[in-house]
């Protein structure tokens, strides 16, 4: 692998387009561009450039054409497979959004909002909120993470069950395409039904199509009512039979069931010492409805969960008598995301199956990490709503990191090997990046391969987006 360098005009050239305060190119200034959020991969990048006006997104674009350099799209680098940083071929730079970053329009009558793409996801909520609207994409990363990211990358969430993905919540897309030239797919439209959905394209491709520089997004009534309760049952089982229940039970207002394994309590408490689990059972459920009208959401959850003590389906549970307590339970599912992180180095997956199969899944990946991987200690979590499971797996605490990387290679496979089995997905929702692009490739028909290459070479003959994400930088497209 060499690292090319940039000629002295190239510099200058790319230095004019973005300004004085838009590009750097040393080691120093690039190095927060350059590692991922969870300490994994470190990239490299011939200049960090940063324009702040579509405008210089596109000369920019149209320079890196010229020179033949590749361009890693980068937003707020919370992704967590390697896609917006070059870990492979060493002929690019970063374009980062994050000075393209003003709300363009909040319309609170027809429930849309603009943004530019290097928004943070926060930023976009409050802007929704402060016009008594609701963007319901929520995740761990939202103070970080932009909605240009979001929507390359799909993301899912808590709300998903309720509100669908970031591709259900997206109007229109502005992108920037590899040429340089402009698309702007924004309407406002609810409806448009005149062939090819263009902005589905760009939704989920992790920046390998185009440049995504403004989103419109559906906003949708802020609920005023909120009710959380964090329920303790038996098994997976139980939690799964009391989701399809929850669901009827909770006239379809349920926003987030999360299930959470007992073993995760360790790890929130990495980041809280102070925290106390609400109920002690082998697995946790926590469980929001939402409404927007004056509904008597309590009186839904307490019957119904009434009848789940009472059949014994439901061991515990411990409803939030106040928006502090509630957030106290919504910080055990934060912390233990972020105290497996304080771990380093360990198997990180998210997995999707039929939510009926979710008991399936986890039996059998318990099971595979006791028999070949002793010492190792699986932790589950997840969007359990949405068939959507994280299992992670911490190597033991005395194992040397390279060791820990090879066999938590290993780990991985296995782990793919029984979602493949049962007919699911190897990315529920953080996508393929630079970490599964060989097992994502390997994994297709031959038709579907070829329908991804024919895409990707007719938007961007070049090959200069995003080189090495997705597919694999060797890949060779028709
Ligand atoms: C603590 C934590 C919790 C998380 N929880 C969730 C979760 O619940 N659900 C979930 O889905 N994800 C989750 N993630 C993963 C991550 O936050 C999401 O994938 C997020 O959407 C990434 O946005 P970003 O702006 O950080 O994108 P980046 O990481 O910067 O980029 C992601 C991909 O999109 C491309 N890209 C970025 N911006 C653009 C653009 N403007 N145009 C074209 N391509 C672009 C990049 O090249 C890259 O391929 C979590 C991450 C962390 C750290």
């Amino acid at each position: 692998m060499t690292m090319h360098a940039l000629s002295p005009d190239a510099l200058g050239a790319l230095q004019d387009a973005v300004g004085h305060n838009g590009m750097t190119a040393d080691a120093v200034g690039m190095a927060k561009y350059l590692g991922d959020w969870s300490g994994d991969h470190h990239g490299a990048a011939l200049a960090v450039l940063r324009p702040a006006s579509v405008a210089e997104v596109q000369a920019v674009v149209r320079l890196c054409a010229s020179l033949g350099l590749g361009i890693i799209p980068q937003g707020g680098n919370t992704g967590l497979v390697a896609g917006a940083i070059d870990i492979e071929t060493q002929n690019s730079v970063v374009i980062s959004l994050e000075r393209l970053n003003a709300i363009r329009r909040v319309d609170a009558d027809n429930f849309v909002l603009q943004a530019d793409a290097g928004c943070i996801l926060q930023t976009v909520k409050d802007a929704a909120d402060a016009q008594d609207c609701l963007f319901p994409l929520a995740l761990g990363a939202q103070g970080s993470c932009q909605i240009g990211g979001n929507a390359a990358s799909n993301a899912g969430g808590i709300n998903v069950l309720r509100y669908g993905m970031a591709r259900d919540l997206i109007l229109g897309l502005e992108v920037v395409l590899p040429d340089g030239e402009l698309w702007d797919g924004f309407s406002g439209l609810r409806k448009n039904n005149t062939g090819y959905d263009l902005k589905q394209l760009f939704i989920g491709s992790e920046g390998t199509l185009g440049i995504i520089t403004g989103v419109e997004l559906k906003l949708f009534p802020k609920p005023v009512r909120t009710e959380t309760a964090y329920l303790g049952l038996a098994s997976f089982e139980a939690a799964v039979a009391l989701f399809r229940q929850a669901r009827r039970a909770s006239a379809d207002l349920m926003s987030a069931f999360e299930i959470i394994g007992s073993e995760c309590m360790a790890l929130a408490r990495l980041i809280d010492a102070n925290i106390v689990s609400p109920v002690e059972a082998p697995v946790h459920v926590l469980i929001e409805l939402s409404a927007s009208a004056a509904i008597d959401l309590r009186t839904l959850l307490v019957d119904f969960l009434g009848e789940a003590m009472e059949s014994g389906q439901v061991i515990d549970a411990v409803l939030a008598e106040s928006g502090a307590q509630a957030k106290s339970f919504w910080a055990i599912r934060e912390g233990l995301v972020e105290g497996q992180a304080k771990r380093g180095y360990h198997v990180r997956t998210d997995l999707s199956v039929r939510i009926s199969d979710i008991p399936a899944l986890i039996d059998q990946a318990r099971r595979f990490v006791a028999l070949e991987h002793q010492g190792w200690l699986p932790l589950v979590y997840g969007h359990a709503g949405d068939g959507n499971i994280h299992f992670n797996v911490l190597p033991p605490e005395a194992l040397d990191e390279r060791e820990a990387r090879a066999r938590g290679a290993d780990i991985t496979a296995g782990l793919y090997r029984i979602v493949h089995a049962l007919g699911g997905s190897i990315s529920a929702e953080h996508g393929i990046g630079r970490t599964r692009h060989r097992t994502f490739m390997a994994g297709l028909a031959p038709v579907h391969r070829r329908l991804i290459g024919t895409l990707k070479s007719a938007l961007d003959p070049q090959g200069l987006m995003n080189p090495g994400c997705l597919l694999p930088a060797t890949e060779t497209v028709p």
